[in-house]
């Protein structure tokens, strides 16, 4: 017999029904789900070219920014670290990251692959950097990039950088940050902190399926790139051969995932309806929810207090209690995800996130509601109630003051 024989059809695709509570995806608003099954339009079709445009607008709102050169890199978040770096970076130059999780180990291994010369500063899993001691670091290296992670999806870590963007910009180097899980959860103001260059992804906070990655490039970086003596090290991502599509003369280079950009469309759509400041106090008041109803059930965080994620809770296991049983059952159970710890703290953390549309009090009541009942089931002495109890008195404390 010769060639491959042909394989049973599969069964009928259906997947089961999940609420994504991990570190992303996270779940798509129905809308969002919608644009996906819309006939597609071609990537010359001038329809289709508007609404590019018009993502460009609702995203510069986004990134809180002016500038030109934003737009969505096709391919996931990783693939806006990747393009960020190789754009900014020609081989040899300088690059100083700071590394406190997966996240920040991920760009230190991208900036070597471009050929940079890459100096690290560490913290630990949990921890944020102190401006000084980035200080200090940019003062000896002379880099020519700072790149750093603004939410930290491995340990939950908030990190402040406008006081580093000023550091960079005072020693004469550009500023790069990975706002993956910060876009559309917390403050990303780009032209207010003097951001160079920014990327983020579709399927955390802004509840869009993974496949588009949106950055941006100040004009001081957009001239930077203009002006290399070197080509980008990646073809697919040279930002100087994407911009002609994106920008005024259209000019084809790839074609443009046409299903995922009606998504993200309509994911930025529903930002902009809700609009920033409400959509960062609903993160908040949700996270604050959460980790009451975990205090009350004696579970800690891994992160440090003050720069905790509202999107991303990173808890700390109890003694005694095995990470796997745990997430299984709320699986199977529940049909819920939640994430396991990365790196250093696999099977010490749970990774909850209350990401975009998935920021709910539904959410947070039926998830502490799973835990205590998985965690009872495998012969913790809970009290019944505890953690919900504590939760529901922080939406009651949110509706008094809005009520007053
Ligand atoms: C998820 C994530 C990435 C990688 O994005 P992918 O979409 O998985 O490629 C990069 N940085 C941070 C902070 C993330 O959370």
């Amino acid at each position: 017999m010769s060639g491959i024989e042909r394989p049973a059809p599969p069964s009928p695709l259906s997947p089961s029904a999940r609420l994504l509570l991990g570190p992303g995806p996270s779940d798509v608003h129905p809308r969002v789900l919608a644009a996906l099954g819309l006939p597609l339009l071609g990537h010359m079709d001038p329809e289709f070219i508007a609404l590019m445009d018009e993502t460009q607008n609702l995203l510069r709102y986004v990134f809180q920014t002016e500038n030109r050169l934003t737009l969505a890199v096709s391919g996931t978040g990783s693939a806006g670290m990747e393009a960020v770096v190789v754009n900014l970076i020609e081989p040899g130059d300088s690059m100083l990251v700071c590394v406190n999780g997966v996240f920040g180990s991920r760009m230190v291994d991208v900036a070597e692959r471009a050929g940079a010369k890459v100096t690290v500063i560490e913290r630990p899993y949990g921890e944020v950097f102190d401006p000084e001691e980035v200080r200090a670091a940019v003062k000896r290296v002379g880099p020519k990039v700072v790149g750093i992670v603004h939410a930290e999806t491995s340990t939950g870590a908030w990190q402040p950088v406008e006081e580093i963007a000023r550091i960079a910009h005072e020693a004469g180097a550009f500023i790069a940050i990975d706002a993956v899980t910060s876009l559309g959860g917390v403050p990303v103001k780009i032209d207010e902190w003097g951001i160079d260059a920014v990327y983020s992804g579709t399927q955390k906070c802004l509840s869009c399926p993974p496949g588009l990655s949106p950055v941006s490039f100040s004009p001081r970086a957009a001239e930077l790139i203009a002006n290399r003596k070197t080509k980008v090290q990646s073809w697919y991502l040279d930002m100087s051969m994407i911009q002609k599509y994106w920008g005024s003369d259209r000019v084809y280079h790839h074609t443009a995932p046409i299903s995922m950009n009606f998504a993200f469309r309509e994911a930025l759509a529903l930002v902009v309806e809700e609009g920033l400041e409400a959509r960062h106090a609903r993160h908040a008041l949700n996270a604050n929810a959460l980790k009451a109803g975990l205090a009350a059930m004696g579970i800690g965080l891994v992160t440090v207090a003050g720069h905790q994620l509202p999107q991303l809770t990173c808890a700390q296991i109890p003694d005694g209690i095995d990470d796997m049983a745990v997430r299984r059952r709320l699986l199977n159970d529940w049909g819920i995800e939640v994430g396991g710890g990365l790196g250093s703290l696999k099977g010490k953390a749970w990774r909850i996130g209350l990401m975009g549309h998935n920021s709910r009090q539904a959410n947070v009541t039926l998830l502490l509601a799973a835990l205590e009942t998985c965690l009872r089931d495998l012969g913790s002495a809970l009290a019944p109630g505890a953690g919900l109890a504590a939760a529901s008195e922080i939406y009651r404390q949110a509706q008094k003051s809005t009520s007053n």
